[in-house]
């Protein structure tokens, strides 16, 4: 059975109104382009559809900058949440992505930490600070602070407390690191394993001590510990990253995470669309549970709001044979967005006491159907919905989609027109190339 699911987004992405100004469909570490009105808005539709719709929680990166009111708007929605019954937990990178406060003048913005103590930061192996200038899609400096140093260690936790004394968050996501690893003397010395773009040994040496200063406050906080992994064994001799296997120092350095916590896993790389492979390996027993996250239905890996239900369902399938309890999906867009809306809904089906076994055609049975004009309907939908990877069908599927929309009424017709433009952006995109 599945007992927590999540929405994870960046704040800069998420838009739960059906049209505003602004947006980014996708990234990291953008600015935030919109107002701590919108920010409360459209959160709080969120929230709310979670709380009507069953989904536990939402993971939110970004959700202390003063772009859009810093302390106060994080408050006002941590309790629309929990009017809502749904869990905000508050995306922290610990030693990379912005730290507590991820923007603005707060000491618990790990940039203005850095720009403080510059002894502190991690340095790369030619010696210089690391400060990763990535992309387009992550155009903000991203500064490291060295995990080794204690000054680092006691900032993290001093960070945690203050958060959990000052916003009413329900946890934390908490991330060690993902975009290359510090390479000082003390880390080179401490570490026995090799390291790719993120480092097993430096979760391990972090998420205790972050998951302790949480508990000193909330002791009933949930927390959630990222492996950027999946638990099946690595390829002998590889040093895997974001979404690879477990290396063989992985059970090691898995021992000393803290047990009241949640552990996430990447499911990408193991099911389709990626890569459907048997699973191997069981969740690890002993902790709070083990999430499986993937990026279904965004630019990230695939096409944004596509519809994702039949992946998603291999996904929880795979996650209940082998003990994970847990699901974690990208959330930043509205169910106007009827892609959006059945992944959303489906997340919230999949493992439940209504769809234990995470069956498919019992979610469009049960759930779409209504939705979408009735049983044979809701199958049509995604039968054409996936004609996306049919150029030489694409034409056909709008126009079936448009003369379905016209059939209905209301919502029903919106998510058929919603289908219809969907799909005829692509035949447009492939008609201009
Ligand atoms: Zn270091």
């Amino acid at each position: 059975m599945i007992n927590l699911r999540l929405l994870w987004t960046w704040d800069h992405c998420v838009q739960w109104t059906a049209g505003r100004a602004g947006m980014h469909d996708w990234g990291a570490s953008n600015e935030y382009p919109a107002s701590a009105e919108d920010f409360l808005r459209e959160y709080s539709l969120l929230v709310r559809w979670c709380g009507q719709n069953g989904i536990d929680g939402v993971v939110i990166w970004g959700l202390l900058r003063d772009g859009h009111g810093g302390v106060e708007t994080a408050t006002r929605l941590c309790e629309v949440a929990e009017a809502a019954g749904v869990k905000v937990l508050a995306g922290i990178g610990l030693n990379a992505y912005g730290g507590v406060y991820y923007e603005g003048a707060s000491e618990w913005s790990l940039n203005n930490h850095l720009e403080k103590h510059p002894e502190l930061f991690a340095f790369r192996a030619d010696g210089e600070r690391h400060i990763l200038l990535p992309d387009n899609f992550m155009p903000q400096p991203m500064l490291h602070a060295c995990p080794s140093r204690p000054e680092n260690m006691d900032y993290m936790r001093d960070g945690l407390r203050w958060l959990m004394e000052t916003v009413p968050v329900h946890g934390v996501q908490v991330e060690a690191g993902d975009t290359l690893c510090c390479e000082c003397p003390l880390c080179r010395e401490r570490r026995q394993h090799p390291v790719s773009a993120l480092s097993w040994e430096d979760m391990a040496l972090v998420y205790a001590p972050a998951a302790e200063a949480v508990w000193s406050v909330r002791p009933d906080a949930t927390v959630v510990l990222e492996t950027y992994s999946h638990p099946d064994p690595a390829l002998e001799g590889d040093v895997p990253g974001f979404g690879g296997g477990a290396p063989p120092w992985a059970a090691e350095c898995l021992a000393q995470f803290p047990r009241g916590a949640y552990v996430q896993w990447v499911g990408d790389y193991v099911t389709a669309p990626r890569n459907s492979v048997p699973w191997t390996t069981r969740a690890p027993e002993g902790f709070a549970g083990n999430i499986m996250r993937s990026h279904h239905a965004t630019w990230w890996r695939g096409r944004g709001d596509e519809v994702a239900i039949h992946w998603l369902a291999e996904v929880a399938q795979k996650s209940i044979a082998q003990g994970f309890d847990g699901l974690s999906i990208f959330g930043d867009k509205s169910p106007f967005r009827t892609g959006c809306e059945l992944n959303y809904l489906a997340l919230a089906d999949y493992g439940s006491e209504a769809n234990p076994e995470a069956d498919m055609d019992s979610f469009l049975k049960r759930v779409a159907a209504p939705l979408l004009g009735g049983d044979e309907l809701a199958a049509e939908f995604l039968r054409l919905a996936r004609l996306i990877e049919a150029p030489e069908e694409l034409e056909g599927a709008v126009t079936a989609a448009r003369r379905q929309a016209a059939k209905l009424e209301g919502r029903p017709a919106d998510r058929w027109t919603w289908l219809a433009w969907y799909l005829s952006r692509w035949v447009y995109d492939r008609d201009l190339a």
